[in-house]
């Protein structure tokens, strides 16, 4: 298989390509140009000529027998032009004029009527001597001629020709010159990338904070390497948070375990009344209930995060659902000495989304609200509308949150109170997942609380009837 071009050796080929393309051309125009000039000049030349002959027969008395104009003419003629190519022939076809130069090379000269008004004009060569002529009829007095005069191109041959072997020798030097000016320059512009990827070589998943170098030129490359690096902070951070999320993960299940097993081994090591045991075993099934609630929430939040569920969106009725879980929820808040009450107030309107994953997480919700208040304390479960949307909100009149541990409570395994008394065992992966659910219906909770007082934790959500935002929450899906 053929080794494809570096990128160095290609821009430097392009280079030497475009520059010898314009080189050639430029080249090319030049000597056509200068060919044209000198042909313009001769020419100029030629016309001159004719007009002096032109000038000269109307000088001439009008019924000059044509023997008497000959001689004038010869006598005139031949001491400025008797070396150059200059004949005149008259309409009967009488020579006027013959200078010696031309009357070999042409014995023959078409009469006025055959020649085209505008003239002729050609090249022809002399004993290898170039020349440029011309044959024009010219009308005098009511007689016509035709005059045939050329002249040498010798000396601006030689000028032309010496401007071609100078650009013959110029061009390749200047493309050489190129062809290493462009392989410099793609060196120069390269050199930063190879330092880049020198770089990038060291970065593994042992070094993830090592950085590509910052170049100072503000260029594309400069553009390139900040993009490059804020995409190594973010999978810094990234597999940070794995990491740290496995190593929680690890610990949080390794207290139950060791809990179980300890009991466990306690039980077996002296015999036990039956009373024993069943208590051991209680507290095993305490413990064992503990980690399979932690786990369904790992896997649900590992599920979130890889979009692994397929979310069956609908139109769901919000104040059903309040209803639902009202009735679920009053029973469970009595045993623990706490009021519920259901306010379902967004009668008539519709909401976009997936019923398990929207009872999931106000379950979520309800679950902290029951475990964080209080006996006698109150909890309210509402859905009401506010502009095009319903809001779902689970207040409580338990021990609120810290205003510094606001911010951290969507973190997963993040526990504000874990000092607390009131604080039942739990891992702190409650609202990471209801956030996870919130994000896929395309919104997020918001949190109020105050400490000793009580919290409020609401989300909204479109009307169905906003068509436009569910084809949003469509799209997103689909991605
Ligand atoms: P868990 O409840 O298992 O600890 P969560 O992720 O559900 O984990 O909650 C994180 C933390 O937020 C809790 O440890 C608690 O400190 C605080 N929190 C959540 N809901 C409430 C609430 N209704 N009242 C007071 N604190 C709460």
């Amino acid at each position: 298989m053929i080794r494809p071009l570096s990128i160095r050796l290609r821009l430097s080929l392009w280079f030497f390509l475009i520059f010898a393309v314009a080189m050639f051309t430029l080249s090319a125009t030049c000597l056509w140009m200068v060919h044209r000039c000198i042909l313009t000049i001769e020419t100029t030349e030629l016309q001159q000529r004719v007009r002096s002959i032109q000038r000269f027969l109307e000088a001439q008395p009008p019924d000059e027998p044509i023997g008497t104009l000959r001689e004038n003419m010869v006598s005139t003629y031949d001491v400025t032009h008797g070396s150059k190519w200059l004949q005149v022939i008259g309409q009967d076809g009488d020579w006027i004029y013959r200078s010696k130069a031309i009357t070999e090379l042409y014995p023959h000269l078409a009469l006025p009527s055959a020649v085209p008004a505008d003239g002729t004009y050609f090249e022809f060569s002399a004993e290898s001597v170039p020349v440029w002529a011309l044959i024009k009829p010219i009308t005098v007095k009511g007689r016509s001629y035709t005059v045939q005069t050329g002249t040498s191109l010798n000396s601006k041959l030689i000028v032309y020709n010496d401007f071609r072997r100078q650009l013959m020798i110029l061009t390749p030097t200047v493309l050489l010159i190129a062809l290493l000016g462009g392989w410099w320059m793609s060196r120069q512009a390269l050199n930063p990338v190879a330092a880049i990827e020198l770089e990038a070589r060291h970065i593994n998943d042992k070094s993830l904070n090592w950085r590509l170098p910052v170049l100072e030129t503000r260029d594309e490359l400069a553009n390139l390497t900040q993009t490059l690096n804020q995409m190594l902070d973010r999978i810094e951070a990234g597999y940070k948070s794995v990491r740290e999320f496995t190593a929680n993960a690890a610990h949080e299940l390794r207290s139950p375990i060791s809990l179980v097993r300890a009991e466990a081994e306690v039980a077996l090591a002296f015999p036990r009344t039956a009373d024993q045991y069943k208590e051991v075993c209680e507290r095993i099934q305490a413990e064992s209930v503990r980690m399979s609630t932690l786990i369904d929430n790992l896997l649900s939040l590992a599920r979130a995060d890889a979009k692994a569920d397929v979310l069956q969106f609908e139109a769901l009725d919000p104040n059903k659902l309040v209803k639902e879980l009202g009735g679920k929820w009053t029973m469970l808040m009595e045993q623990h000495g706490i009021s519920f009450e259901g306010e379902p107030d967004a009668a008539g309107v519709s909401v976009f989304g997936d019923l398990p994953s929207l009872r999931r997480l106000l379950t979520i919700l309800l679950d902290n609200a029951c475990k964080y208040t209080p006996a006698g304390g109150h909890v309210v479960l509402r859905t009401h509308l506010k502009d095009d949307a319903v809001v779902f909100s689970v207040s409580d009149t338990g021990i609120g949150i810290a205003a510094e541990a606001l911010p951290s409570v969507f973190k997963r395994f993040y526990r504000a109170t874990n000092s607390s008394p009131i604080a039942p065992g739990g891992a702190g992966l409650g609202l990471a997942l209801a956030e996870a659910l919130a994000e896929r219906h395309g919104t997020t909770i918001q949190v109020q609380s105050t400490q000793l007082q009580g919290s409020c934790f609401s989300f909204s959500l479109p009307r169905y009837a906003a068509i436009h935002n569910v084809k949003k929450i469509v799209q997103r899906e689909a991605v």
